[in-house]
This record gives C-alpha cells, structure tokens and sequence, in this order.
C-alpha cells in the first residue's frame, strides 16, 4: 500500500531562479494587458496555493469589470493595427518562436506548473510542457494553409457580356474569449491560442483562478516572440465574477472552453448576448473496454495509467473500466496493483509518481463520491483514503460492485478513482458505455483489430482509442458528443473554430 508521502508538508527546492525568487516573495501577480503587466483596477487579489504543501505561493489578480472592458478594448484595437497586416508566412515565424520560447524556458514553465497545479515532473515535463510546444508548432504549418474556394456558379442573369466570378476567402473571427480549465493548464490554453493566433485572431486569456501562473507567463512568452501590443492578453480572477464578464462581453466574438459541463451551460447562456460563437470542451466519464484476447502486458498498465496520470484529473480518463469475466479477476488485480505501488508525493521530486489533487474542495468532492459508493456496498479494491498532513492527497482507488446508475459510475469525479466491472456480453459492455450523458472518449483493447474497428463505430464518443487510452497529438482532433461539448481541438478542425467565411461575387 502507498502510505508515504515525499516530501510531505515540504517544498523540494526549485532548479530554476525564477521560481525560486517566486517562492521566497510569494508576488502579486498583475494582469497581462496590451503587452504589460498591469495591476487590476479592482484592487483585488486571489491567494492561489501549492496543493502538495497548503502554502500559498502568490497572489493573483481578481479581474473586475473594468479590466475585462481594459482587455477587450485593447484585443479590439490590436486586430486592426499591425497583426491584421503581417502576412501568414510571418505569423508562423511568431509561432514558431512561441514554441522555441517554451522549450528554452520549459524547466521554470514545468516548475510553475508542478507548484501551482501540484502535477509530478514527468507529467509536466515529458508530456504537458513539450506537447504546448507542439501545437504552436503544428498551427504555425496551419497558418499557411488558410484558403477560400473558387465557386462554380450558374448564375444566368449577369448583364449582357459580363460574366460572373465568385471565390470565399478565410478571415478571424475576431476577439477570442479563451477560458481554460485548472487540471492541465499551459496545454490546454496552448490548444486555444495556437489556433487562434494562427487564424489571426486576439485573444483575450483567462485562466482558472486556481492556476493562473503559467498562463501570465506563457503570455510574456508570446510578446516576446514578436506578437504586438494587445494581441494576446491574460485576465485572471474568478470564474463567476471575471469568467462570466468576459463570456458575456459583447466585443467578444468567439468564446474557447474547456471546463465543466455545468460552466460549459453557463457560457452557452452567456454566449446569447452577441451571439457570439462557442466551442465546448466539457466533461466525460470515458469506458475502456477490456476483450478476453486483449494483451495483458498493455491493458493494465494502459489503463491503470489512464487514471492515475495526473491523479486522474484529466478530462479524457478512463474512470470507468467494463472487462470481460474470464480476466475480470487477473485485471482488476493488475491495475490495483499497479495504483498501491505509485509513489505518492510533491511534484518538484523526481520520484514522484502522483501527486495531490488541485484544492481541498477537490479532494473533498472525491472522498464524497468514495464514501457514498462504500455506503452503497460497493468494494473498494484498493485506496480510497485521503493522505498526509497538509496537501490534498488520495490514494490511487480501485472500486467494484458499483450499481451502474450509482453516482460513482455515472459522474465525473475527475481523480485517481476507476470504477470497474465485469461483463459477459460485448452488447452489454457497449450498452453500458453508450449510457451515458457524456461522449467524449473510450477505448478498446484487443489483439483482433477488426473487431475493435467494429466495435469502434458502435461507441459514442468523440475519440476511440485502440489498444491505448489517452494519446494525443496536435493533429488529431478532441473533443465530445452529447454533453461532452461540442467543436474541436487540434488538427486542422480546430482551425475552423477561429475563422469566418466570406463570400465574395463580382461582375467583371
Ligand atoms: P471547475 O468547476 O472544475 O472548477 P470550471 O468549469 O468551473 O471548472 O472552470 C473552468 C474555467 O471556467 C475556469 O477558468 C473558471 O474560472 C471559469 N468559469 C467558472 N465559472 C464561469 C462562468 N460562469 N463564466 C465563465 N467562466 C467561468
């Protein structure tokens, strides 16, 4: 079992200057508006917290009104001034730029990722950091490829000996709201602005309130790389106050979500005051499907690692497993094993495996679902406790003999926390998948891959993955069905998110 915790209620030392100065000042932290930093007019500040330790490491600014009218006025002005003039060959030099920028800073951007969010290093390092490089790299390509159709009219009534040309051109859709989620930050605020910035758009950020540091960073980055004043702004504050201002605001074009179902809906609502354009990347509670000839050696750690990673605060997770009855047993045991063994801790030691989740509400919302589930007679494998002295630790948890319309199964409780199942028929294992209110991935693992591709088109879900869970790339497109949300991120679908059609005919 997994009862010790590295480094608990201590902060590892930092390898980088910068977050060393951050810890031993514990700044306020001001707003990134029209190529500055700028305190908010507000005056207001939000503690913001290392959930490994409870320490608070900075403060942030509480955005009021009057600074989300600062920012859009100046995301407003820049689209007219010299960004709507540079040409796509120039924009994705910028964005190039942005990408070498992150990695030659990607020690002090993991750093501040791993104290603000509480993520191990591996998870930031190996995988978050070098994949929001990756998406300012992929849309720079893209930004070259943004091109209009000529059109085949039959248009019969121009005037004698005229004829009649038509084409569409791309153009940005203006002012993007991007609002981004706490549980992997700089990547999945990477997925809005690479596209965006791409498309030639501005862009007004605002990042949860509980990690808001890598944003104010990766905005400076941005200046740095040669974006002009105004383009790229950062407002932080909270959801309901700064979040639904800027939702609501009608020089807002375009708003870019991943979040909550539930903020998901309040941003729909918001969105009605201009019409403005949305996009949704909400929540999910993922299957993966075990077949009895699937190949053990990847299925386990596979899905046990398509959890526990990130303590399971990832949108995508398989937090609910249907295996088939022959391996229930041999499976079940290998994933439980394979959470008891992951070395818990803070994420600035090397060792560490997996760290805290984001907040105290957080892991109060786990333990919750975990207690009701027990109360329920459901079987807790392994795990279930919270752990340590100050951080907002949960043991990596493995439920069973959960009822499937128990809220445990059918929620999303976005942290280290599978529900699994056995199943006979492959009918039922899909029928259970598919009943559901989310629909935004799944996986499947066997060594028949012709069934799996079958399989594959009878799931609901925006992304069926084969034989792994949780792979990503800037080129393949995420994003859900039913009330997973809707629209796409990454790949060249995301691309269309951030840009208006325009029909041009002309008598010549
Ligand atoms: P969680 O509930 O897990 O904290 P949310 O979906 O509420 O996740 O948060 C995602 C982002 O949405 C955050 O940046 C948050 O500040 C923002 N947010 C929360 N409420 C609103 C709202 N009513 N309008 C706009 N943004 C919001």
């Amino acid at each position: 079992m997994t009862d010790v915790i590295l480094n608990d209620g201590v902060t590892p030392e930092a390898q980088t200057q910068a977050v060393r100065d951050l810890l031993a000042t514990t700044p306020d932290k001001q707003l990134f508006i029209n190529g500055e930093f700028r305190a908010p007019r507000s005056g207001q500040y939000l503690e913001t917290h290392d959930p490994a330790t409870g320490k608070v490491i900075a403060r942030i600014a509480n955005a009021s009104e009057a600074d989300v009218n600062d920012a859009v006025s100046c995301a407003q002005a820049a689209l007219k001034g010299p960004w709507s003039k540079i040409t796509p060959m120039e924009r994705a030099g910028i964005l190039n730029k942005v990408a070498d920028l992150i990695e030659a800073n990607i020690d002090e951007l993991c750093e501040l990722e791993i104290l603000d969010q509480g993520k191990p290093w591996y998870v930031a390092r190996w995988a978050e950091i070098p994949a929001a490089a990756n998406q300012f790299r992929y849309f720079a390509g893209q930004a070259m490829n943004i091109e209009g159709q000529i059109l085949n009219t039959s248009i019969n009534y121009q005037p004698e000996g005229r004829d009649v040309q038509a084409w569409t051109v791309r153009e940005p859709v203006g002012v993007v709201a991007a609002i981004t989620p706490w549980n992997s930050p700089l990547v999945l605020t990477a997925m809005k602005l690479a596209p965006a910035l791409a498309a030639g758009c501005t862009v007004v950020h605002k990042p949860a309130e509980l990690t808001s540091l890598s944003a104010l960073r990766l905005a400076e980055l941005i200046h740095q790389a040669g974006v002009p004043e105004g383009v790229m702004n950062v407002i932080t504050g909270e959801g309901a106050k700064t979040g639904s201002c800027l939702a609501n605001h009608m020089g807002v074009s375009k708003v870019a979500f991943t979040g909550s179902t539930s903020t998901g809906r309040a941003i729909v609502d918001a969105s009605k005051s201009n019409l403005k354009r949305v996009t949704l990347e909400l929540g999910g509670k993922s299957p993966a499907i075990v077949l009895p000839d699937a190949n053990l050696d990847l299925a386990i750690p596979g899905i046990a690692n398509g959890i526990f990673f990130n303590s399971g605060q990832v949108c995508v997770a398989n937090s609910r497993t249907y295996i088939h009855r022959s391996i229930f047993d041999q499976v079940l045991e290998g994933i439980a094993g394979y959470g008891a063994g992951l070395q818990l801790g803070h994420g600035l030691n090397r060792e560490t495996q997996m760290g805290p989740v984001v907040s105290v509400d957080q892991a109060e919302k786990i333990e919750s679902y975990i207690k009701t589930a027990k109360n329920e007679g459901a079987t807790i494998v392994t795990g279930g406790q919270r752990l340590g002295s100050n951080g907002t630790f949960i043991q990596p948890t493995v439920v069973t003999g959960t009822q499937l319309n128990s809220a445990i199964h059918c929620e999303e409780v976005f942290g280290p926390v599978i529900v699994a199942e056995p199943y006979d028929d492959i009918n039922d294992a899909i029928e259970w998948s598919n009943n559901s209110e989310f629909g935004l991935a799944s996986s499947i693992w066997t060594q028949d891959f012709t069934h799996a591709q079958r399989l594959s088109r009878q799931i609901q879900a925006g992304t069926v993955w084969i034989n792994s869970h949780s792979m990503f790339d800037a080129s393949m497109p995420i994003g859900g069905i039913k009330q997973s949300g809707y629209g796409r991120d990454s790949g060249k679908l995301a691309l269309d998110n951030y840009l208006d059609w325009k029909t041009i005919c002309a008598v010549v």
